[in-house]
């Protein structure tokens, strides 16, 4: 259980830090910034009490999570229609194309698929694309039957005869053909899938900052804090809830800005928690940090940022 004060590194030191690495990466920059024409350049002359014009101590909270990119959500939908609409959608093809990129993708997670169309024979007619009916005409006898008036003899006695002849309605068939309502005679129905696109999948560690100060900086501060996580020391934590309580006495001071960042690195915590696609992959980190906000002796402002205690810190700074 983590319940010593974590000593906030000397402000003297963090600008030490600063300076010796500003001036491995860019001496002329330091000099052009700090000099004085005309005088011998002298980097013990550039000091924390005559730079720094203002200090915020804030706080920051850490942690990583392993986030798989790419993935889709699993499953298929699929639409059956009939051949007459099967043009009006537009299909897509992976085949041979390999792995897409997430990135450059722009179209629907799911897309339907050229290979999976498919020929469904229709149900209704048994893929014959009509229905045999009785012919209404001749009621399914395929004739129509008439009565002749005969005269017979001299006498011309009335007699009925039949006459029959073949119903012109189903061509003497009895059997009246109907366009399938189902296919509309097309046979059959067409069914194609919706399937998730076959994206890498990418697992890639990202550094989740979150700091009570107002920087514009938190991104590459948590980059650079990632890189070096084991140099830089703070205290762990299991549990945010472990984390509220013992915050005040860890870091020996607080302020509204840091209380907000808490519960706002907390809330992230639980969504990275129940994200199926990320996985927390260390424990949750508290730094005490110092934000310096400098001048140059040339009138250009820039900040440093520490994070960590005085024994394992980094710096960071937009110099
Ligand atoms: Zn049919
Ligand atoms: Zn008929």
């Amino acid at each position: 259980m983590p319940d010593v004060r974590i000593k906030t590194p000397n402000l003297d030191d963090i600008f030490e830090k600063w300076k010796q690495r500003a001036v491995r990466q860019d001496r002329k920059r330091i000099e052009k910034q700090f000099g004085t024409k005309g005088a011998l350049f002298s980097l013990d002359a550039i000091s924390a009490a005559e730079y720094v014009k203002d200090t915020l101590k804030e706080a920051a909270i850490y942690f990583a999570v392993k986030k798989t990119l790419g993935a889709v959500p699993k499953g298929k939908d699929e639409n059956t229609v009939l051949a007459p609409r099967v043009g009006r959608e537009t299909y897509y093809s992976f085949k041979g194309a390999g792995k897409i990129n997430k990135e450059n993708w722009k179209d629907d997670e799911k897309v339907p698929m050229y290979q999976s169309i498919q020929a469904v024979s229709c149900k209704t007619c048994k893929g014959k694309g009509y229905t045999d009916d009785k012919c209404k005409t001749c009621k399914g006898t395929g004739k129509i039957e008439e009565n002749l008036m005969v005269l017979v003899g001299e006498e011309q006695k009335k007699e009925k005869k039949l006459f029959s002849y073949p119903c012109a309605a189903c061509y003497g068939t009895g059997n009246k053909r109907e366009q399938c309502k189902e296919c509309g005679g097309h046979k059959n129905l067409y069914k194609y899938e919706i399937l998730p696109v076959p994206f890498q999948t990418v697992v890639t560690g990202v550094p989740i900052l979150h700091s009570s100060a107002q920087t514009k900086y938190e991104k590459e501060i948590g980059e650079d804090l990632h890189k070096m996580i084991e140099e830089v020391e703070g205290i762990r934590f299991n549990e945010f809830k472990e984390l509220e309580s013992k915050v005040e006495a860890s870091l020996g001071y607080m302020n509204k800005n840091i209380k907000k960042t808490i519960s706002a690195a907390a809330s992230d915590h639980k969504t990275y928690q129940k994200d199926k696609d990320s996985q927390i992959t260390t424990q949750i980190y508290l730094f005490p940090m110092i934000q310096m906000f400098c001048e140059t002796k040339k009138g250009s402002k820039f900040e440093i940022y520490s994070l960590g205690s005085g024994n394992k810190f980094m710096i960071y700074s937009n110099f």
